[in-house]
C-alpha cells in the first residue's frame, strides 16, 4: 500500500518534456523491466508511447497514462509460437521490420513540436530496430535486461567458440573458463549446442546493434558487478546507464502476463518468520516429469515448509499437475501450497520467506538479492548459468545443484541453506547487498546519479 502511495506520488510529480517510443521483447522477463522503465522515465517527464507486438502482452488498463500502438496482427501471422526461444527472436526480428518501420514512421509524421520524440528505446535483442532508427534518423537507445557479467559472457562468443568451449563434449565438465572467471565449462549455456546457428547469429546482431546505439540502459546497480563494468564500457565506448534495480521504483505485477495468485501471500501469512522456500522456475524454463518427481519428492523429504509454483506447461507434456503419482499429493500437500504463478516480488518480501529455489532468470535473481533472499540456483539457459554462478561464487549468497535436479543433492541444498551455518552466512552476506542497493537508490547513490544522467542525456538528443 504504501509503495503504491510512493508510486503514484512519483507519476503525479512529474515535469513534461516529450515523448519516448518504447519496444519490449514479448516475453515476461523483457516486458517486465521494459514497462518498469517506462514508468521511471514517466515519473521523469516524458510521455510513453510503448510499441508491442499483439500477443503476449499485459493488461493495459493497468497503465492508463501510457500510450500503446500495436503491431498488426496480419503481419505476424504464422508466427512460430512453438520455436526454441532463440530462433523465435531470430524470426520477430525478421517480420517485424516492415510493420514497425512503418508504425515509427506513422508516429513520426503525427508528432507535434510541444511533444516530440526524442528516441527509441528498444531491447537490445530486437536489434532489427537499428536498421529502422537509421532509416529514420531516429536516436536509438538499448535496454539489455540481463546481468552486465552474462552480457560478458555474449560478447566472449566468438572467443568461447574459437577456444572449443562449445563444442565440449562432457556438458558437465567442471573445468574453468579461464577467460571468464568464475564460469567453468558446463556453465556455457547448452543452448549454444542446441540452437548454435540461430544463437551464434543473434549474437553478433545484437552485439552490432548495442555497438551503434546511441546508448546502452542496463537493470543492475553498479556495487553489484563491479567486476566487468568497466570492461563492457570499453568494448561499448558508448554511454552506460546502471540505473536498476528497477523493479524497486515500480513492481512487475502490472506487467505479469498470467494472474499472480494471492493465495500465495494469506498462505505465507499462516507461517513462522524464515521458514519458508519458495521455488520458481521463472515463465519459460521447462522440466521433464521426472525431474518433477525428483523436486516433489526433495521438498516433501526436506520437511520445510514450502510455497510452489508450478507454471501451467512447466512440467513438458502436461497441463498442469496430472503427472503427481498417488501419495505424493499427499505429501506434498502436507507442507506445501501450490500456485500456478504468484506475486513474486510480494513474496520475496514476505518476513516468512527464508530461501529462493530458482531457475535465476535475471528479474528473480535481482529481486531475490533486493528482498535479501539467498537462493538455491537450478538455471537452465541462456544468462541462468551465469547468473547462477556469480550468486555462488561472486556474491556467495547461494549455492548451484551441480547435477541437475537429483533429490538427494536438492535435500541437501534445502539443509544447507535453511538451517546449516553457512545459510545464516550467506543470508548475511544477502542482507549487505540489499543494503548496498537501497543506498545507490538514495539520492547521491550510483543509480540515482546514473538515472539523473540519462534523463539529461535523452534530453540532450
Ligand atoms: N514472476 C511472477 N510470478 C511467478 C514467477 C515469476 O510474477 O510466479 C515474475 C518475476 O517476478 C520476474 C519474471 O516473472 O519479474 C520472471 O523473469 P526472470 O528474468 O526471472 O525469468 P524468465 O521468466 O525471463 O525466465
Amino acid at each position: 500500500m504504501e509503495k503504491q502511495e510512493a508510486n503514484s506520488k512519483l507519476l503525479q510529480a512529474r515535469k513534461m518534456y516529450g515523448r519516448l517510443l518504447l519496444f519490449p521483447l514479448p516475453a515476461q522477463g523483457h516486458i517486465n523491466p521494459m514497462l518498469q522503465l517506462a514508468n521511471i522515465l514517466y515519473s521523469k517527464g516524458f510521455n510513453i508511447t510503448i510499441i508491442h507486438t499483439s500477443f503476449n502482452f499485459p493488461n493495459k488498463s493497468n497503465y492508463p497514462h501510457f500510450t500503446f500502438e500495436a503491431i498488426p496482427e496480419e503481419s505476424l501471422t504464422g508466427f512460430p509460437t512453438r520455436q526454441g526461444s532463440v530462433t523465435k527472436i531470430v524470426l520477430l526480428n525478421k517480420v517485424c521490420f516492415d510493420p514497425f518501420r512503418d508504425c515509427v514512421k506513422r508516429l513520426l509524421s503525427n508528432s507535434s513540436a510541444d511533444d516530440r520524440i526524442f528516441c527509441l528505446i528498444t531491447d537490445a535483442l530486437l536489434y532489427f530496430t537499428k536498421d529502422v532508427a537509421d532509416l529514420l534518423k531516429l536516436p536509438r537507445i538499448v535496454l539489455r535486461t540481463s546481468s552486465l557479467s552474462a552480457f560478458h559472457v555474449y560478447y566472449l562468443y566468438p572467443i568461447l567458440l574459437q577456444k572449443g568451449y562449445l563444442s565440449v563434449k562432457d556438458s558437465n565438465s567442471e573445468a574453468p573458463v579461464s577467460e571468464a572467471e568464475p564460469l567453468k565449462v558446463k556453465d556455457i549455456p547448452q543452448t549454444y549446442q542446441i540452437e548454435g546457428e540461430d544463437l551464434g547469429m543473434m549474437i553478433a546482431e545484437m552485439m552490432t546493434g548495442t555497438k551503434a546505439a546511441s546508448a546502452i540502459l542496463w537493470n543492475t546497480f553498479e556495487e553489484l558487478e563491479q567486476s566487468v563494468l568497466p570492461t563492457i564500457q570499453q568494448n561499448f565506448p558508448i554511454p552506460s546507464f546502471t540505473i536498476g534495480p528497477f523493479h524497486k521504483y515500480f513492481t512487475a505485477s502490472a506487467s505479469s502476463l498470467l494472474e499472480q495468485d494471492k493465495t500465495a501471500i494469506s498462505w505465507l501469512d499462516m507461517q513462522a518468520p524464515l521458514s519458508v522456500l519458495y521455488v520458481s522456475f521463472g515463465s519459460l524454463a521447462a522440466i521433464d516429469k521426472t525431474e518433477f518427481f525428483e523436486m516433489a519428492w526433495a521438498l516433501a523429504n526436506s520437511k520445510q515448509k514450502f510455497l510452489w509454483v508450478v507454471r501451467p506447461g512447466v512440467i513438458r507434456g502436461s497441463e498442469w499437475l496430472e503427472p503427481f503419482p498417488d501419495g505424493l499429493q499427499e505429501a506434498v500437500s502436507e507442507r506445501g501450497h501450490i500456485v500456478k504463478w504468484a506475486p513474486q516480488q510480494e513474496v520475496l518480501a514476505h518476513p516468512a520467506t527464508a530461501c529462493f529455489w530458482s531457475h535465476c532468470g535475471w528479474n528473480s535473481t535481482l529481486e531475490s538479492i533486493c528482498e535479501g533472499v539467498p537462493i538455491i540456483c537450478s538455471p537452465s539457459f541462456g544468462d541462468q548459468p551465469t547468473n547462477a554462478r556469480y550468486v555462488e561464487a561472486v556474491w556467495k549468497v547461494g549455492l548451484v545443484l551441480e547435477n541437475g535436479i537429483k533429490r538427494e543433492e536438492i535435500e541437501r541444498a534445502i539443509r544447507r541453506v535453511m538451517i546449516d551455518q553457512e545459510g545464516k552466512e550467506m543470508r548475511m552476506r544477502m542482507s549487505c547487498l540489499k543494503k548496498k542497493v537501497n543506498l545507490c537508490l538514495m539520492e547521491g547513490g550510483s543509480s540515482y546519479k546514473s538515472l539523473e544522467g540519462l534523463v539529461n542525456f535523452i534530453l540532450s538528443l
